[in-house]
């Protein structure tokens, strides 16, 4: 993996404000639900839209194709990789080798977002609307790279998002004739399913890049400012872990105890029930060991 953070490339503000748009007309989609209304039905599928695609980004574009933390088939990495497209976040190798790099760099000038360095709002969503960090760095993601079906998904990563928005508008389409007495619409299913939805799991997303390196408790001294956190790791579903993470990225598991909620974990745990994913890696004994300095190298994945 190249330092390849470009922080000081110079980018005119018109491509700023023009890669920016998709992004700021996602969130003005959700002013929709003034004229949609509600439905006991929109917000279970809201719930719904909004727990699979972060599972899919937090179990595998993260866990997964980040760091390799369990094993699956072809098949099974194949839907990681589908699923996690839906919550437009890009696509596979672009996230995860972006990810990498954070580890690697994490809290440096290097790194893509410190908030300790370039501050919140850059950490948050500045690098993101910058069309500085567009392209996918192929040489922190080779191992992946020479999957023909994610290359195709890391390049047309637009296609899953917009044929879900679509299939939640036919879905309350449909219900609006067939089951009136729901109270729903084609366009109540898209905006709460697809738009309110998405949006949500955007910002707790961007909350583990700008929050959890400010906000919480520490339990390892790591090399760089990640932090704990009960309530982040809630919504995020296991991801609020964060100094845990530093401490021992090659972890399938974020919670290093029992009483530290982490619903990705749970939810790989029922996959490797049913056969699904296998070899989920545990932190090691030593990784325990509390409050101990850690000035190794963090380990490569
Ligand atoms: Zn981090
Ligand atoms: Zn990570």
């Amino acid at each position: 993996m190249e330092g390849q953070g470009n922080t000081d490339v110079h980018v005119p503000m018109w491509k700023v404000v023009v890669s920016s748009l998709p992004f700021l007309a996602v969130h003005a989609a959700c002013v929709a639900v003034l004229w949609v209304g509600w439905s006991w039905l929109a917000l279970a599928v809201c719930a719904a839209s909004y727990a699979i695609r972060v599972f899919a980004v937090t179990a595998g574009y993260h866990r997964y194709f980040s760091h390799r933390s369990f094993k699956t088939s072809r098949p099974v990495q194949f839907l990681f990789a589908l699923l996690g497209t839906t919550a437009v976040q890009k696509g596979p190798l672009w996230w995860s080798a972006l990810h990498r790099h954070h580890h690697r760099y994490a809290d440096t000038e290097e790194d893509i977002h410190p908030p300790t360095v370039k501050g919140f709002w850059w950490a948050h969503v500045g690098w993101i609307l910058s069309p500085k960090y567009e392209a996918t760095r192929w040489k922190a993601i080779r191992d992946f790279a020479r999957f023909p079906e994610l290359r195709w998904l890391n390049r047309y990563h637009l296609v899953p998002p917009v044929t879900f928005a679509a299939l939640l508008f036919l879905l309350g389409k449909g219900l609006e004739y067939a089951a009136p007495s729901i109270g729903t619409s084609g366009w109540q299913l898209l905006v709460w399913g697809f738009f309110v939805s998405t949006v949500l799991s955007w910002h707790v997303t961007f909350c583990v890049n700008s929050l959890a390196h400010v906000f919480g408790w520490r339990r390892f001294e790591t090399r760089d400012t990640s932090r704990n956190s009960f309530w982040l790791a809630l919504l995020t579903l296991g991801e609020g872990w964060h100094n845990n993470h530093h401490r021992f990225p090659g972890s399938e598991r974020q919670g290093f105890f029992w009483w530290e909620v982490d619903l990705t974990h749970y939810g790989l745990k029922l996959m490797e029930w049913a056969g699904l994913v296998w070899d989920l890696r545990r932190p090691p004994a030593w990784v325990y060991q509390r409050g101990s300095w850690n000035f190794e190298p963090a380990p490569e994945m």
